[in-house]
């Protein structure tokens, strides 16, 4: 191997924002014994998956529920080889309570594989031929990405990595690379089951950011079946943050720093290869460029061609430039009275409202409650956070305020649907747009959740983590295997590896 005669010491490493992705792989990289500054223009490290105090509550910003937490999960592995232990975590059960438009009754995605099996049994009719597939897709997948391939593959290591973990079990997969959820759906017959297709859309709107029709099949394999034991979703003890404080804690304690309100605004390139980022630190306004042997950017891939101007080379730039529009998101975070909340309401809720509407655009919510005692509370009181996805291009050009105003207005007449949501039980109340994203994580537009899992931009047809400029990596949900803290955490050991195999 070529490392073995490097001083990994000697070798600097600056990471470009400290999300969960950058986090993990700088803390990873300084555990591994290599130098590494982590630069990030936010207050609290930890972007989409960090936190904010208002009168006693703690809300998530954005990522309420966590994957990876099981023995063998991306967190358990990544936090055994940091020698941290891994947060206080409860799991969620059922993982989701799903309510769609009209109906009082919701779907129960519960954790207990045999009890998800009678509920979609019951609730879908001779749906089962659908959901065996997705689970024999799944169990071959995850066994797949447990072996670490790298996707897409863009040079020899990086495909060896990828023969390595491919079995005669992965072959299953192959015939279905290109198929869509809406395509397996109609090769079960299942084409016209409106009620079905109503729940998927709303599921895989979560996690792929588009509906049936366009998810690409592999891709909702796997979030669609992670919910379940040996798997599962979690709330962590405390609140997100807790996640990012650990890899902070096990990347000071190896040698590594982290600079927060320090925005990177470029980064150079020389004869291909980056060199050097050009900081600003925010409190004094000083400017100045630091070299680096590596430059692993944990941003969006919008905003790396952004720091990247006229060095991003035309075929890169044109891909990015070519991407369908991402979604941002419009979130309403509320602190209320215990009395707000039903009594047994379920961790997680998805409500959809107009059968005709659009799935995102506050027509449907994703909705996180807090429970007595999980620390985002005082005791009586709880926290209700409800997000929908939105096209952020009016949240630009119109009434900002206006829009604001009737978004979060909607927000809460629909929720009240639910809950009981009055002055005297609304003790704070705020929210957030895609301009509050763009502001407090950096993304370009304040786009989220990665670039959409479609056929044309999942696993294999993805963006690399190897960027086509030598040694600059991208890491977070840009990249495979998509959103979420256990997909960055993926994509950031994926490149911590890379890393290592160059030396
Ligand atoms: C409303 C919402 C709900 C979600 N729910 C869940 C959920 O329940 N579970 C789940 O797993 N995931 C969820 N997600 C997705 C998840 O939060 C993200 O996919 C994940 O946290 C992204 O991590 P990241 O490391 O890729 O990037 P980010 O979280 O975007 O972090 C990037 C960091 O880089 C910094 N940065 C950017 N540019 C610069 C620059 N030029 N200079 C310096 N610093 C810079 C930013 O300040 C930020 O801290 C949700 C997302 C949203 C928006």
């Amino acid at each position: 191997m070529l490392n073995i005669s490097i001083d990994k010491s000697q070798t600097r490493i600056v990471v470009i924002g400290a999300g969960i992705g950058g986090l993990t792989a700088g803390a990873l990289l300084a555990r591994r014994g290599y130098s590494v500054l982590i630069l990030d223009q936010a207050l609290v490290p930890g972007g989409c998956a960090s936190t904010f105090k208002r009168q006693g509550f703690t809300f998530d910003v954005g990522a309420t529920q966590v994957a990876g937490l099981e023995p063998g999960g991306i967190h358990h592995r990544i936090f055994s080889e940091l020698a941290i232990d891994l947060p206080e975590a409860t799991p969620c059960d059922p993982a989701c309570a799903v309510y769609l438009p009209g109906e009082s009754t919701p779907i129960n995605v519960w954790r207990d594989p045999k009890k998800w099996q009678e509920e979609r049994q019951r609730q879908f009719p001779g749906s089962e031929p659908f959901w065996q597939l997705m689970a024999t897709l799944f169990n071959a997948s995850w066994e797949f990405q447990g072996r670490d391939p790298v996707l897409p593959p863009r040079n020899l290591w990086d495909l060896g990595q990828l023969i390595q973990a491919v079995r005669p079990s992965t072959f299953i997969t192959a015939p279905f690379t290109l198929f869509t959820v809406g395509d397996a759906l109609r090769l079960c017959g299942l084409g016209n089951d409106y009620r079905l297709r109503t729940f998927l859309d709303l599921q895989l709107k979560l996690y792929s950011q588009v509906n049936a029709d366009e998810t690409a099949l592999l891709y909702a394999a796997t979030a669609l079946s992670v919910s379940q034991l040996p798997q599962g979703l979690f709330h962590l003890q405390g609140s997100m943050q807790v996640l990012s404080d650990r890899l902070v804690q096990a990347l000071e304690r190896d040698g590594g720093k982290l600079s927060m309100r320090h925005t990177v605004e470029q980064i150079k390139v020389e004869n291909g290869k980056a060199t050097a980022v050009v900081i600003r630190n925010q409190k004094t306004g000083e400017v100045w460029t630091q070299t680096a042997d590596h430059i692993v950017a944990n941003v969006t891939v919008q905003n790396l061609t952004q720091l990247l101007g006229e060095q991003a080379t035309f075929g890169y730039k044109n891909r990015v430039e070519k991407l369908p529009q991402a979604s941002g998101a419009f979130v309403v975070y509320l602190g209320v009275d215990a009395s707000a909340i039903p009594l047994d309401c379920p961790p997680h809720l998805q409500f959809m409202y107009d059968a005709n509407g659009p799935i995102g655009e506050n027509n449907s919510l994703f909705v996180s409650v807090s429970h007595a005692g999980d620390g985002r509370a005082p005791d009586g009181k709880a926290t209700i956070i409800a997000s929908s996805f939105v096209d952020p291009a009016p949240w630009w050009h119109e009434d900002y305020e206006g829009l604001k105003q009737k978004y979060t207005q909607e927000a809460i007449a629909r929720l009240n649907q639910y809950f009981y949501l009055k002055p005297e039980t609304i003790i704070h109340q705020e929210a957030a747009t895609p301009r509050t994203f763009a502001r407090y994580t950096a993304r370009d537009r304040g786009i989220v959740g990665g670039i959409g899992q479609r056929i044309p931009t999942f696993g294999p047809f993805g963006f690399a983590n190897r960027t086509p400029i030598n040694h600059l990596w991208l890491v977070g949900d840009s990249t495979h295997p998509g959103e979420g803290t256990a997909g960055v955490s993926y994509s950031a050991l994926t490149v911590v590896r890379q890393i290592e195999a160059r030396g």
